[in-house]
């Protein structure tokens, strides 16, 4: 049974998963992606011809994030980025020849020009604001589906640090200038590739004018009565329990927060 690798299967955002939401072993074939973490690990995407092994089922992998703990999530999430990564990069972005994987690395390479194409992370940050001792920023996303509120989080641009992203996507989204920025903590967000980079700020000055392609709602909520807020296991979930009950937001421990 040893040559059995652990796998993770996707089918788009979707996991491979038994009826106790484990994962399968099965026999590695070459097109597996192989996760470097001494363990026999691969990723691999199901085809639409393959079918859905008996006692077997998908699971969007949002809902994992609620069932898994910590150190289970994050590996999911390494492998489905790298998968969408190789899929993505089956061309040279320079030369546009069809690339090869690297024996070793995760890169894929070109062999006419050699340039090498490395998976890459989009750098995000998510900020949550106080005023005074016991109200908190909360904003409903436009595209939300469902009426939660969070926190301000938006994309770093080129050529910007941290914390100019962190006052400039407050400042659009909601009009506020704020100060007392600090790092808290980060959380590696696979929709689709995303590090989130969390910060805690406090009000400056400003009235709320919201951008509206962006922001549906946002006020300042006593901590006490809050609204429906991001589900335990997001980062956002951890940053507001921080502000409010002074949890701490680090990941040494591998919990949810
Ligand atoms: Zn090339």
């Amino acid at each position: 049974m040893s040559n059995l690798s652990l796998a993770y299967i996707f089918k788009q955002q979707q996991l491979l998963v038994d009826d106790q939401f484990q994962l399968p072993r099965v026999e590695s074939i070459a097109s597996d992606l192989r996760l470097q973490t001494g363990d026999q690990v691969i990723a691999r995407d199901l085809t639409e011809q393959d079918e859905i092994p008996a006692g077997y089922q998908l699971v969007p992998i949002r809902q994992l994030l609620q069932l898994w703990n910590v150190k289970e999530f994050e590996q999911a999430s390494r492998a489905i980025q790298l998968l969408e990564w190789r899929r993505n990069h089956k061309f040279c972005s320079h030369c546009g020849h069809k690339t090869e994987v690297h024996a070793t690395e995760y890169a894929m390479v070109c062999p006419a020009c050699q340039y090498h194409q490395y998976p890459r992370v989009n750098p995000c940050v998510i900020t949550v604001i106080t005023r005074g001792k016991d109200e908190i920023l909360l904003a409903q996303n436009a595209r939300a589906y469902r009426p939660m509120y969070g926190l301000i989080a938006g994309f770093v641009e080129v050529g910007e640090t941290l914390e100019d992203a962190v006052r400039r996507e407050t400042e659009e989204e909601v009009g506020l200038k704020i100060k007392n920025i600090q790092y808290l903590a980060s959380q590696p967000w696979p929709f689709p590739s995303n590090l989130m980079i969390a910060f805690k700020a406090e009000y400056e000055s400003g009235e709320l004018c919201l951008q509206e392609e962006e922001i549906s709602d946002a006020a300042f909520f006593k901590f006490d009565q809050l609204p429906e807020i991001p589900f335990k296991g997001s980062i956002a979930h951890a940053m507001i329990m921080h502000v409010i009950h002074g949890t701490t937001t680090a990941d040494d421990t591998k919990e949810w927060l």
